[in-house]
């Protein structure tokens, strides 16, 4: 069994338009190991959104082994990925997919409601971590209140609070200015030197202090 964190072997995802078939990924062998933070960089349609939806699993591949943490995930039905999802993995999404009606830290506990600890444990963690990306003072603000930077940050806690195996990105600054994208990869930064496994997509030729350990080019379409 492999010792890396995410093992991709030969995955390929195909979509079916009608008639056409889109190849995404054809064939991605990539190994991510503990510690490691990871780029996944290229043109638009050249595959990052799908490589990360699979490194995610919110979707399955079409061929090809994914192992994550050593476990084959490449089939598991719905509901073992989202299992999966909650328990070992992370996300943090473009726009951040915050719930609106919920604050800073009932949003920061939403992974927590599936663990079964208590609500006063939980509260305490979400609390720690807001406090971890800055917004310890923001705890009972709706996200409308927050700017873009801030509701990413919060999108980060939620994706760290139960401690992943792999912090996944897709284009985690791409709704920011410039100064905020900066923020969010000083954030991603300092956690890899914490020793977070990180990777996360980012536009071709955007400047940014990111230390990129190792680029991964997916297949152009
Ligand atoms: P990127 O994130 O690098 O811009 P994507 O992974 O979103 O690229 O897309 C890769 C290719 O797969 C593109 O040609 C895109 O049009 C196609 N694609 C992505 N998602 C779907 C989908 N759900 N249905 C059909 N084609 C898709
Ligand atoms: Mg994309």
């Amino acid at each position: 069994m492999s010792e890396s964190i995410v093992h991709f072997e030969d995955v390929r995802k195909t979509y079916q338009m009608g008639v056409v078939t889109v190849e995404a990924l054809r064939g991605v062998t990539l190994a991510i190991q503990a510690g490691e933070y990871v780029s996944i960089m290229g043109p638009s349609g050249c595959g990052k959104s799908t490589m990360l939806n699979l490194l995610g699993c919110l979707d399955r591949p079409t061929s090809g082994r994914y192992a994550l943490g050593g476990e084959d995930v490449s089939q598991l039905d719905d509901d073992a990925l989202s299992a999966i999802r909650g328990a070992r993995l992370g996300f943090i999404f473009q726009s951040y997919n915050l719930i609106q009606q919920l604050t800073v830290v009932e949003n920061i506990e939403v992974p927590l409601y599936y663990q079964g600890g208590s609500e006063e444990e939980s509260r305490t963690l979400a609390a720690r971590y807001a406090e971890r990306v800055g917004l310890g003072h923001r705890l009972d603000h709706k996200p409308f209140e927050l700017s873009g930077g801030q509701q990413q940050r919060v999108a980060i806690a939620r994706a760290l609070v139960n401690d992943p195996l792999v912090l996944l990105a897709d284009e985690p600054t791409g709704n920011l200015d410039s100064a905020s994208g900066v923020e969010i990869l000083r954030i991603f930064d300092d956690l890899n030197q914490q020793g977070k496994t990180i990777a996360s997509s980012r536009p071709r030729n955007r400047r940014c202090p990111t230390r990129a350990i190792k680029a991964s080019f997916c297949n152009t379409g």
